[in-house]
Formats: structure tokens, sequence, C-alpha cells
């Protein structure tokens, strides 16, 4: 089985070449010179080869300068562009990090290359991608429907094209996903997670040391993931990982939020993200009778059936037992004076309400007393 690859030194394309060696794929990387501010990616491509080739594992390594090409474009990205904007990986402003029809010319390049083994080894060769969801949103040359178009047109402009396909086994997944795969590919290949993930760069700005700031969307991006498998970044940081995620976190926070102040209405955003409580008797849902489910408004998670909700004439929704696999969470709340058991959702940790005692004793004696506000109705 034949592969070439794009070996950007980042994490995802070094978590994709662990996964094609871990499948058994004889490996093809090229790394690309383009003038970008962070090549110091390219010292951490060359490393993790060697690492490679010292445990036995061969892959074949070229560093393809477009240096001259591309360093006439205009990207935040690239050496003599604007500063590097910091912040979450899916706002506007990430945008001017994107470099104009990069994935086209890379792809444009691997797919000569790839068509060239093809030709040389009479075989089929795949041209894998470690392109994931996450870069959707900011950078169009990574969608799904992008390489489906680039693939049709190399397809009709090549001979003996049969021979070669992309191969994108992470376009719908994202950066934990990557990591996961990884870390069992490394472990199938007798490798260690953290040399193999300290040998990469992800930052955008990292400092003259090659330490990564943090800062960028794709640091955050990055940090994030690490911390989704619970595992620390074995990269080296300006500032502690402690730090570094601290404030990673900090950053997707306030990112989710500015989400919900757009996607919810205001009584929707107070209830669920500031606990705020609807007035009595006022809601959608507090005389609601048709069957069907309750869902958080902000996550969709499953929280209540129908058959769970009675009339409590409290004015609120009431119900007496909720889904079982809703693990609504539970939290002490002495705000009024008096002690009261607060309900949240458990995928988002939106407030629902409160749970009280005066529930009917024939369904276990409580009273999930629930804000329509925090929960959308959908008819069965
Ligand atoms: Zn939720």
């Amino acid at each position: 089985m034949r592969a070439v690859m794009a070996l950007s030194g980042g994490m995802d394309s070094t978590g994709l070449l662990m996964r094609l060696l871990a499948d058994g794929y004889k490996v093809d990387c090229i790394s690309y010179e383009y003038g970008q501010k962070h090549n110091i990616e390219l010292e951490r491509a060359k490393a993790n080869i060697e690492y490679l080739n010292q445990h036995g594992i061969d892959v074949i390594h070229s560093i393809v300068d477009l240096s001259s090409a591309m360093g006439i474009f205009e990207s935040a990205l690239l050496k003599g562009g604007e500063d590097i904007p910091e912040g979450h990986y899916e706002q506007d402003q990430m945008k001017a990090t994107v470099v104009p029809n990069r994935n086209a010319i890379f792809a444009s390049i691997l797919y000569g290359y790839a068509l060239s083994i093809a030709l040389r080894e009479n075989t089929n060769v795949v041209i894998a991608l470690g392109v994931h969801s996450g870069d959707h949103a900011i950078y169009p040359d990574c969608r799904p429907e992008f390489y489906s178009a680039l693939e049709h047109a190399f397809i009709e402009g090549n001979w003996d094209s049969e021979k070669v396909s992309f191969h994108l086994p992470y376009i719908e997944g994202d950066k934990e996903l990557i990591l996961r795969d990884a870390s069992l590919a490394i472990g199938a290949l007798n490798l260690d997670f953290d040399v193999v993930f300290a040998n990469t760069n992800t930052s955008y700005n990292p400092d003259e040391f090659g330490r990564s700031s943090g800062t960028s969307g794709a640091d955050v991006e990055r940090i994030l993931a690490f911390h989704a498998i619970g595992r620390k970044d074995p990269v080296q940081y300006v500032n502690s990982w402690e730090d570094v995620l601290e404030s990673a976190l900090r950053t997707e926070a306030s990112h989710k939020d500015k989400q919900y102040l757009d996607r919810l209405s205001d009584l929707q955003y107070q209830v669920t993200r500031k606990s705020a409580t609807e007035p009595a008797f006022s809601g959608m849902y507090w005389d609601e009778k048709r069957h069907g489910n309750y869902r958080c408004i902000c996550c969709d998670h499953l929280l209540f059936e129908s058959k769970s909700k009675y009339d409590s004439g409290c004015g609120w929704p009431s119900f007496h037992t909720e889904h079982e696999s809703s693990g609504i969470l539970r939290i002490a709340d002495n705000s009024l004076g008096h002690s009261r058991v607060e309900v949240k959702c458990a995928s988002c940790d939106a407030h629902l309400g409160h749970v009280f005692e005066d529930g009917p004793a024939d369904f276990g004696g409580e009273r999930y007393c629930i804000n329509s506000a925090s929960m959308e109705f959908e008819e069965e």
C-alpha cells in the first residue's frame, strides 16, 4: 500500500502519518516551505522523520520550496504579513490567517508526485491529508466539497488518474479524534506519544526559541484537543501548561457565550446562561399537554418525556421523573436565603430550574420545576 501526504509538521498531519504507518502504508511525505512565519514546523517535521528512522521506520521526506511563488501572496501567516490575530479558531478575524489558494497548490503538487510514483512503481497511490472539520469554518479549502471538485479536475486533466485517489480520514472529525487515533497508532508502532507530539508545531506565532504562544486560534484548538483526551501537550509553550490551558478554556467559553447570545432569545439566554427564572404561568410549556420530548434549548440534549409531566399548579412545567439518559446535574443553591437544589443540563451546563420534594409520591415524590425557556418541545 502506497501513500503520499503533506506533512506540515503540525499535529494533524503528524497524527495522520502515524495512522498510515500503523496501517502498513509505505509513505512519502512532502513538507512545504512557502514563506510561513512559523517555519519552525519544518524543523519539527524533520525531527519526527529522524525519530521514525531511528526506530526502523523508513519514510521518504522532501521539503519543497515554494517561497519564491507564495512569498508574493498576501496573508498574516506569511513573512511580511500583518500580525497573527489571537482568539478562537472559528472567529471571523482568523480569516487573516488564510493563505490564498494554498491547499489547491499543495494538493496539485501531491497529485503530480502521487501519479509519478504510481507509474514508476506500477501501483495505486493514495494522497492522504489530515484536514478536519475544525478547519471548515475559516478555511474553505479544507472542506469536502473542495476536495471532491479538485479530485474531479485532476482526473479530467491526467492520464492514468485511476491509480491515484484522495484519502481524507478525518474530514468529518476534529482535532480530538485525530489525537485519539494517533495515540492508538503510536501505541501500535511502539513509539512515544510525547516525543512524537513534542516534534510538532501548531502555533502560528511561536517565539524566537520556537515556543508556542498558546494564543493563536490554532494553538487554542490544539490545547483543547489535548485537554479533551486528558493529556498534557508535550510541546513547549511560552507559559506553563496550566496557564495556557486556562486561557484556552476561557477563550472557548467566551466563544460559546457569543454563540448562545446570537442564537437564543433574550429570555432563553437569561434563564439558561444566567440562571434567571421566567414568571409563573408565562412560559410556553407550563400548560403543554401534547405527547413528545423536551430537549435542552442550548444543546438539544434530551431532558424529559411528556409521560412524566404533570399539572402541579405551580405555573412552570413540572415533571416527576427525568429521562433515564438525561443525567441532569443537581447543585445546592442558597441564592434566595434558603436552600434549594438547582438542576442543570449535563451536556452544556444550562440552568433548567429546581427540583423540590413535593412531587407525587407514586413516582418518587420529586417535582422538577423547569423553565419553559430552557427547553424545546418536540411533538411525537
Ligand atoms: Zn444542554
